[in-house]
């Protein structure tokens, strides 16, 4: 693949910035791990990044503290606000409590209550508004307005996205040897815009594939429509990617960078759930399953054998109460794990 000079200079500033992001003043270095029976039943070598072992238990405390760090003084004295379906609103609470800043944090109602208290315990202030995301939205853009205090987008933002994009960094320290795909959630898109534009920038050849639910697919519809579409209708079951529309900025990176964009079912993450639980005894949440469904199919679908893939485990965000449900999804369907 040879990209053009406009798309060359995109990936380099992103390259730039991720290098730069002074994440680690929270954000830890996560484990990639080997996921042995997965690995097995596939024939294929799987590896798990292993993000939801995140201060937060999920990756986006990355993109949060790298955009709220950066902020003037100014900003951080009047403020931030944002929207979130739960993860990036703990992300935004854990880096504004570190950094002496206010922050207001717009939660659809639907939020499970573990995200919502998660945001609470680290001093910030949550709203619950509206029954999705986008209507959250709306009202933590129309109180930024208001207020004054600097709007933090949890996907559509180029410091945000850096921030994700340290992910990208790591693996490929972490793993030199040959590496056939990387596998990754996309909710707004910040995640897979920061890793596609770190790894299509330094090892082209390493595939880049989306996992979508089936009930949020928006990268999906922009990639076919060549444009970002609003979807009529969202799917809460995978909470954390629960977006009608991808990000503008991530968008942008991903129509050359995503070499394919798988979708799944919920049935699918339940199934994935267990699968990561039986290789490392920790459960994460819907969201944090896809990548880890997304191989499944890839490998059912083409038949591949012996790559070497790697799944990014995004999130452990569940409520308890959930794993009745999940577990009873996931013996349903373990005759196809
Ligand atoms: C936010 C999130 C995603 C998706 O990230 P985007 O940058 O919105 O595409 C995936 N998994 C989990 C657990 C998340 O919290």
């Amino acid at each position: 693949m040879s990209y053009t000079y406009d798309q060359q200079t995109l990936l380099e500033h992103y390259v730039k910035k991720i290098l730069a992001a002074p994440v680690y003043d929270l954000a830890v270095r996560t484990p990639l791990q080997a996921a042995p029976a997965l690995s097995e039943a596939l024939g294929n070598r799987i590896l798990l990044k292993r993000e939801d072992l995140q201060p937060t238990f999920s990756f986006k405390i990355r993109g949060a503290y790298n955009k709220l760090v950066q902020l003037s003084e100014e900003q951080k004295a009047r403020g931030v606000i944002t929207a979130s379906a739960g993860n990036h609103a703990q992300g935004v609470a854990l880096a504004a409590r570190e950094l002496g800043i206010a922050a207001t944090i717009v939660m659809p109602a639907t939020t499970p209550e573990l995200k919502v208290l998660g945001v609470r315990s680290r001093g910030a202030e949550a709203l619950l508004h509206g029954e999705s995301f986008p209507f959250a939205l709306a009202h933590a853009l129309q109180l930024a307005e208001q207020s004054g205090r600097t709007f933090v987008s949890p996907f559509d933002d180029p410091e945000v996205i850096a921030g994700q994009g340290t992910v990208a960094m790591e693996i490929l320290r972490q793993h030199q040897g040959s590496l056939d795909a990387i596998f990754i959630p996309v909710g707004g898109g910040g995640l897979i815009a920061g890793i596609a534009a770190y790894v299509k920038y330094l090892r082209p050849e390493v595939r880049i594939i989306g996992v979508e639910s089936e009930h949020s697919a928006c990268l999906k519809a922009a990639l076919e429509a060549d444009q970002r579409v609003v979807l009529p209708s969202v799917g809460t079951f995978a909470d954390g990617v629960a977006v009608a529309q991808i990000g503008a900025f991530g968008f942008e990176v991903c129509r050359f960078c995503v070499d394919e964009v798988i979708t799944v079912s919920n049935d699918d993450l339940c199934a994935a759930i267990k699968n990561i639980y039986d290789d490392t005894r920790s459960i994460t949440e819907p969201s944090g399953a896809l990548a880890v469904a997304g191989i499944k199919q890839y490998v059912a679908r083409t038949g591949v054998r012996e790559q070497t893939f790697v799944a990014i485990d995004s999130g452990a965000n569940i409520n308890f109460d959930s794993l009745r449900h999940v577990a009873e999804r996931a013996a349903v369907c373990s005759v196809s794990a």
